[in-house]
């Protein structure tokens, strides 16, 4: 392929350990977000023989620190390059591993196109002895790149494994192969030769999605409640509705169960005609929560397989779209 017929794909920077830097190469002790995206790029020479690369910086922050103002900023310019440039293949976002499945899976719901969004990470800064950035960074562009790529919804790149952006998440707080699919597994490998597919994500996401209007406008404050032994659900509902939770996503224990304490919670809140939504999910890591007579009739919607921090993000773009009861249970069943 001459130089003149590579595909052209777009790298929005946003920080993380793939622009991370340390005082010594092995050191874990390093400022996450402190390479530009430009400079990344200029690291690599490599990505010059996959495709024609433009970058821009839309932020430089460990993704710990990750926000709504990004993620709008996010959809906002996705939406742009991909209108503007209908021969752009495909866009590359670089971020920080920690909340990567987050901002990944929020643009799984919310760009309205088909082309690739890939999102890329490293677990080493660039300043290790070994960096795993570089060919992240030169994979997610070759499956940015790769028209095989198109309509499988948000992807996620890692450690030569592409992920779906519904069913990824961060399982491993250095290694490299820390995002895993579960049960799932994975949808493809980038390798030398090729971008390799073996599944699609039957889920609803991008241009199937409800929510995927081109902008996104306020979220309403959803909160997660972790389930333990003897954990004190009163004392933080009522701090959180008092800051004007408008829903809350249950860690449930086991398939997602609620402790007495919670249901009494959810049935003294019905009992005072609060609209609060309440969404069951559960702290395993795997598996579905299914629909449940005791909860199904407090009016608690379970969250199927979506992890809480998923279910989160699902159940505020469901009540940012005025969702009621009904329509909660169905886009929980669909996304
Ligand atoms: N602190 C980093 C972050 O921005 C961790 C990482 O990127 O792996 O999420």
């Amino acid at each position: 392929m001459s130089e003149k017929s590579l595909p052209r794909v777009a790298i929005l920077a946003t920080g993380g350990t793939i622009a991370g830097r340390a005082g010594s190469s092995l050191s874990h002790e390093y400022k996450a977000g402190s390479a530009t995206g430009a400079e990344l790029v200029d690291a690599v020479p490599e990505l010059a023989r996959v495709a024609d690369v433009q970058v821009e910086q839309v932020c430089n922050i460990a993704s710990s620190n990750m926000g709504f103002a990004v993620w709008r900023s996010l959809v906002a310019r996705i939406d742009a390059l991909f209108t503007d440039d209908p021969g752009l293949a495909g866009i590359v976002v670089t971020h920080g591993t920690n909340t990567l499945e987050e901002t990944a899976y929020f643009l799984n719901l919310t760009v309205r196109h088909d082309r690739p969004v890939v999102l890329v990470g490293s677990q080493r800064p660039a300043t290790a002895l070994s960096p795993d950035g570089p060919l992240n960074l030169v994979n997610a562009v070759r499956v940015a790149a790769s028209p095989d790529s198109r309509g499988r919804g948000v992807l996620v790149m890692l450690n030569d494994e592409i992920n779906a952006a519904r069913d990824v998440t961060k399982t491993n707080t250095y290694r490299v192969e820390t995002f895993r699919s579960g049960d799932l597994g994975f949808l493809g490998y980038a390798d030398a030769d090729t971008v390799a597919y073996y599944r699609w994500p039957e889920k609803r996401h991008t241009i199937h999605s409800e929510f995927a209007t081109g902008s996104v406008g306020d979220l309403p404050k959803v909160e997660i409640v972790f389930g333990y032994v003897e954990s004190d659900a009163q004392v933080v509902i009522d701090a959180l509705q008092a800051a004007g939770t408008r829903g809350f996503v249950f860690t449930g224990t086991g398939a997602g169960m609620l402790s007495d304490v919670e249901k009494a919670i959810v049935q003294a809140s019905r009992d005072r005609g609060s609209d609060l939504a309440f969404v069951r999910s559960n702290r395993l890591g795997n598996g579905r929560v299914l629909p449940h007579k005791e909860h199904d009739d407090l009016g608690i919607v379970a969250a199927d397989n979506l992890n809480p921090q998923k279910a989160r993000i699902l159940l505020m773009l469901a009540l940012a779209h005025a969702a009621d009861l009904p329509a909660l249970r169905r886009i929980f069943a669909q996304y």
